[in-house]
């Protein structure tokens, strides 16, 4: 653990309070009860103790393309969600993150009711990246850059109210609320994106209650060691989720010997039991 630190540390300088934090209690910086006028002495204190990472040191180039792309992504980062507003000031999700059977393919987002003309806005200061149109996808669409490290998209807009490398303001309005590109019905399909890959935006956001999660979310990548607060305990970082496409003649036996998982585990991840009938084409997940 402590050589791992150091071997981050020598790398990525900024990186070491993240570890470090972890590890021990926290600092009086944290732990003392915060204003809103404190935020951002609080801000700058976090960022000059390395416990905050700059957007600009994850993100060493600024182009106006390519939502997501495959980066290296650092063991952990703590992100500032402090200084939000919610993107939309509707609560009804119809649609969540991560791989649906009934469609068939990923959704890394999640899809918000919303009325035509709806009013979305910046979830945090930032920049605008990307604004452009993809009739069979996205529609009308906007990409922010955050200063804390994420980005964030809004999809399918009946129109756009920002051009690209704009600065904005957190509840800057971004967009009109709408129907366009892939889309079967008026609805905000909003990501959360950290270095190109797309997290579930319930991590950060909850839009039935229009609020944070918290004040910081932090990421550890995939199997990475890490102090579980909650626990009290070192924990690993689960695996990223895998999926397995039924063939014929597979069963669930024969799936989880090809992966080296249990049946048990198969039937655990997907809701099914040894009764279940599988279908050619389906998904099933096997870790
Ligand atoms: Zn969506």
């Amino acid at each position: 653990m402590i050589k791992h630190i150091i071997a981050t540390a020598l790398l990525l300088p900024a990186f070491i309070g993240v570890g470090a934090q972890d590890a021990m209690p926290a600092p009086s910086v944290v732990a003392a009860p915060m204003e809103m006028s404190d935020s951002l002495e609080l801000h700058t204190a976090l960022l000059n103790e390395g416990f905050l990472i700059p957007s600009d040191q994850l993100y060493p180039t600024w182009e106006n393309s390519g939502v997501h792309y495959t980066a290296t992504l650092p063991d952990s980062l703590r992100i500032d969600l402090r200084k939000f507003v919610m993107p939309t000031t509707n609560t009804k999700i119809t649609d969540v993150f991560g791989y649906r059977p009934r469609r068939r393919r990923a959704h890394n987002g999640i899809d918000i009711k919303v009325q035509r003309g709806d009013t979305i806005r910046a979830a945090f200061d930032g920049k605008v990246r990307i604004t452009a149109y993809q009739r069979r996808g996205y529609g009308h669409y906007v990409v922010i850059r955050h200063g804390n490290g994420l980005e964030t998209v809004y999809a399918h807009l009946q129109r756009k109210l920002v051009t690209e490398d704009q600065n904005v303001k957190a509840g800057d309005p971004i967009g009109l609320g709408g129907n366009s590109g892939r889309s079967t019905g008026p609805h905000l399909h909003f990501e959360t994106v950290l270095m190109g890959k797309s997290l579930n935006p319930a991590l950060f956001f909850d839009f039935p209650n229009q609020k944070t999660t918290g004040e910081f979310y932090t990421y550890y990548k995939p199997g990475t060691r890490h102090y579980d607060a909650k626990s009290g305990k070192m924990v690993v970082e689960g695996p990223e989720p895998k999926y397995h496409k039924v063939r014929r003649g597979e069963t669930v036996s024969t799936i989880a010997r090809k992966h080296g998982v249990s049946q048990r585990t198969i039937f655990k991840l997907n809701g099914i039991n040894a009764r279940t009938i599988l279908r050619v084409g389906q998904k099933l997940r096997y870790q």
